[in-house]
């Protein structure tokens, strides 16, 4: 049976408090023994001592690890997400550059570089099918001198739009420079593509725009018009196209040439 330590320690107390032991022999060795007991308890109390503060110790190592593991992962989120928006801005940033440097700033259209991009894609997909026509405006320079440069800005702006809206899917229009256009027709039909033109001609030749100041303007182009034909590099078409603008322009202006080899 298991003694109970706390009776069991009263009793031996009051055994070697007790006088009436004093000269017992076994009093003596009952002390020694009590001693040792006792310190043997405190050796015990100690060794519990170390260990509760240990265990709180390594609590504590832990609690502080796992909040510094917390922290470092916060923050590598944090940059994460700062890295993300960066790296998005810049994206953004850099589209939009990229599309500002394709744009004609004054007309809204392509320019001469995505046109040249356009021109590329359609040559290596269907090159077959493509018609180009090379616009300029006749006798433009005799705007800007009787009415300003503004005022031909605005006509510039306005032809720009007229032809982008008379070729509607039948191509892809751009500023080429100054005041000439460049249409490249990808439409497989050669007739609905001459019929365009002639539209183009004459739609340029019936509208009066009416630009800055109330100031009605009037104006024609022409048109050197190419057809792809066996063997025709982009440079050989836009050649084509040139050439037959220079005959438009030397047979009369306001109409279109088209161009054969
Ligand atoms: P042609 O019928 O032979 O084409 O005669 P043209 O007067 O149109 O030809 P020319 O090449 O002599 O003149 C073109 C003019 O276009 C000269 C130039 O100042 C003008 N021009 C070019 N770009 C712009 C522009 O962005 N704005 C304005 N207002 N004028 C421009
Ligand atoms: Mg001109
Ligand atoms: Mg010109």
């Amino acid at each position: 049976m298991k003694p109970n330590i706390k009776d069991l320690e009263s009793r031996v107390l009051s055994v070697l408090e007790d006088i009436e032991h004093n000269d017992n022999p076994v009093r003596d060795v009952l002390a020694e023994l009590w001693q040792y007991n006792q310190e043997q308890w405190q050796r015990v109390e100690q060794m519990v001592r170390v260990s509760d503060a240990y265990q709180d110790m390594m609590m504590k190592r832990e609690k502080t690890l796992g909040e510094r593991f917390d922290k470092h992962i916060r923050q590598l989120e944090k940059i994460t997400r700062i890295s993300d928006r960066y790296q998005t801005a810049l994206r953004e940033a850099n589209l939009e550059l990229e599309h500002a440097s394709l744009m004609d700033t004054l007309t809204g259209l392509p320019n001469r570089r995505k046109m040249l991009r356009t021109l590329k894609r359609e040559y290596d997909h269907r090159r077959q099918h493509i018609k180009l026509g090379m616009i300029d405006i006749d006798y433009f320079k005799r705007i800007n001198d009787a009415h300003g440069h503004l005022v031909g800005d605005e006509v510039l702006i306005a032809v720009g739009h007229l032809i982008e809206q008379t070729v509607g899917d039948l191509g892809h229009v751009a500023r080429w420079g100054g005041e000439e256009f460049l249409v490249v027709f990808t439409h497989k039909n050669a007739d609905d593509v001459e019929i365009c033109v002639n539209n183009l001609v004459r739609e340029i030749q019936e509208a009066r725009f009416d630009v800055l100041d109330g100031q009605i303007i009037q104006t024609s182009i022409s048109i050197g018009l190419s057809h792809y034909q066996e063997g025709d590099t982009i440079d050989s078409l836009l050649t084509r196209a040139d050439d037959a603008l220079y005959d438009a322009k030397n047979s009369g202006r306001n109409r279109f040439h088209i161009s054969h080899k």
